[in-house]
């Protein structure tokens, strides 16, 4: 079996205020900041992980607050293998926002793109405002895979991408 580098290229949609850029961050570089700047931000990190017989890149794409317009150019969504759509447990109406990303993504992205719900800020569970069995009813109705993160404690964070990876590469593990 050949081994080298494959590449996938990650999209970061939700509302602002989801904790997209703090999921990157701690991602790339295992930091977590308890006021982060949501305007500016780099648009573009890369990261790789290791895999049986693999190393996979990452090039994740966040907004620098355009979600906050809701004018993500269709460029951002342009040959995208996985988007990662991340909701706030604690507020309902960024599970509400949920179905519009969906929507943008039907009509602007890759066709067979790969979609991850992101239940973030798992660390507030006690606070939670979404009934877990709704998010991830949800999540299968479009066939996407459901994970809840924490961008503060790192739960679930590598695992969300190890799975992305494993649904667009599935020869990966
Ligand atoms: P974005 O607008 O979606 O990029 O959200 P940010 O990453 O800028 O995060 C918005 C706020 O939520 C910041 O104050 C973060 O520190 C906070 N935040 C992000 N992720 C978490 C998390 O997992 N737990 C908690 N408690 N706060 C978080
Ligand atoms: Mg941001």
């Amino acid at each position: 079996m050949q081994s080298g580098q494959a590449q996938i290229k990650v999209v970061l949609l939700g509302d602002s205020g989801v904790g997209k850029s703090s999921l990157v961050l701690r991602f790339v570089a295992d930091n977590f900041k308890i006021d982060s700047d949501s305007t500016v931000g780099a648009s573009y990190m890369g990261k790789s992980l290791q895999f049986n017989d693999k190393t996979i890149k990452f090039n994740i794409w966040d907004t620098a607050g355009q979600e906050r317009y809701h004018s993500l150019a269709k460029m951002y969504y342009r040959d995208a293998q996985a988007a990662i759509i991340t909701y706030d447990i604690t507020k309902r109406e960024s599970f509400e926002g949920l179905k519009r990303y969906y929507r943008e993504l039907q009509e602007f992205g890759p066709k067979d793109i790969v979609i991850n719900i992101a239940g973030n800020k798992e660390d507030l569970v006690e606070t939670e405002a979404v009934p877990p069995e709704e998010a991830k009813e949800f999540a299968s109705s479009i066939g996407a895979i459901y994970r809840k993160t924490s961008a503060k404690t790192n739960y679930g964070v590598e695992q969300m991408f190890r799975d992305i990876a494993a649904k667009v590469l599935p020869d990966v593990s």
